[in-house]
């Protein structure tokens, strides 16, 4: 092992329950809290979900509101705040991914009601103190310890209706943030362990979901992988993955998720020159010696999407992106140039190997 021989480690007292069917303790959790009035959150195509939900925890829920989106819209967040204060809400169960789970911070940055979140994807959002909001198509992120949620029920049959396609790039968002936070500079040897049993989780699981979506032990095991790799997110800082997807996300609309997935391989092989050391368990886990090219291979094997453009980037927006993400100088292992991050771009738009 390397021992790392200065750090400093903040413990968060979050309440984390894993279960198949945990979901159904969400009215003891919000008793738990001292609490009997939930507003049950969701996105409308999980609307269903939500009204169930509604209907389990009986009369300590009282309302729905199921308009959570993409990037936590201020408007939509003013009329659940609305929402919540006309049927006197005391908390919030937020069923769904990190835009649901995203709408409960932002109800709690605006009115500090407690949040118990039942995540459906492996975004990790539930885990950290970070809240991305959007308004008039400018999104600023904000690190607040309000927002973190006070309960999480990671509850394996509900990630079973994630189609196989989502789940992949789900999975591949949530390693992205072990993957950078094994080379963060505000690292610590917690933060590193959960980044290597969260990655770990992700490669032994992801294969046996993909083989078999409705196995609950592997899709439990890929929970407890994003409870990891988004402890890892709440933590410690990012470095150029996120940036780089922070920025195709924001000013090119590319999807959340298979952004990250595709991005992750050429940003970490990047990084691998200033950073080698610490990508070591990366090769030891997925194998050879170069992590990015590994995770490459991860990916392709789990089906994901390996290129930009097959998702909707145009290669005439390659230059300013690179622009963009090499504007505002920020912290990474290996020096950011605008000229490298342009290749990197090329590399993963035309879904090449990475050219690093
Ligand atoms: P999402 O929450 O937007 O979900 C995508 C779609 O999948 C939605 O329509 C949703 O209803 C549906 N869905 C979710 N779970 C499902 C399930 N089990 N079965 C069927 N459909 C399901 O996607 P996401 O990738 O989870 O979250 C992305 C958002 O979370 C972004 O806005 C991102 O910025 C944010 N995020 C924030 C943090 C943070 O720490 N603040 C961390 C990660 C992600």
């Amino acid at each position: 092992m390397h021992f790392q021989p200065d750090f400093a480690f903040d413990s968060q007292a979050v309440r984390v329950r894993f279960a198949p069917g945990v979901r159904r303790c969400a009215g003891e959790e919000i008793a738990r809290l001292g609490c009997s009035r939930a507003l049950v959150l969701s996105t409308p195509p999980q609307a269903d979900t939500a009204l169930e939900m509604a209907q389990e925890i009986g009369d300590a829920a009282v309302g729905v509101f199921t308009k959570a989106a993409m990037h936590t819209p201020v408007a939509i967040t003013a009329e659940a705040v609305q929402h919540a204060r006309d049927v006197r809400a005391d908390c919030v169960v937020a069923i769904g991914g990190g835009s649901t789970t995203g709408l409960g911070k932002a109800i709690a940055l605006r009115s500090d009601l407690p949040q118990i979140v039942i995540p459906t994807t492996y975004a990790g959002s539930e885990a950290t103190a970070i809240l991305g909001q959007t308004e008039k198509g400018e999104k600023t992120t904000i690190t607040d310890p309000k927002v973190r949620p006070e309960v999480i029920l990671y509850d394996a049959e509900l990630v079973r209706s994630l189609p196989v396609s989502m789940t992949v790039t789900s999975a591949l968002n949530a390693m992205a943030h072990a993957a950078e936070g094994l080379y963060a500079q505000n690292r610590n040897p917690v933060s590193t362990l959960l980044a290597i049993e969260g990655l770990e989780a992700f490669a032994s699981a992801l294969p046996e979901v993909v083989k078999a979506p409705a196995d609950l032990v592997a899709r439990g095991t890929t929970l407890y992988g994003a409870w990891l790799c988004g402890t890892v997110l709440g933590q410690v800082g990012m470095a150029l993955h996120h940036k780089l997807c922070h920025t195709l996300g924001g000013s090119f609309d590319l999807p959340h998720a298979e952004t990250h997935a595709i991005v992750l391989p050429h940003a970490i092989a990047f990084n691998a020159r200033a950073a080698s050391r610490e990508l070591e368990p990366i090769s030891r886990i997925f194998g050879g010696n170069r992590p990015g090219t590994a995770l490459r291979e991860f990916a392709a094997r789990m089906g994901a999407p390996l290129a930009l453009k097959e998702i909707g980037m145009k290669q005439a927006d390659l230059a300013r992106a690179a622009d963009l993400a090499a504007a505002k100088p920020y912290w990474n292992p290996q020096p950011v140039r605008r000229d490298e991050i342009l290749k990197l771009l090329e590399a993963a738009w035309a879904g090449d190997e990475p050219a690093f």
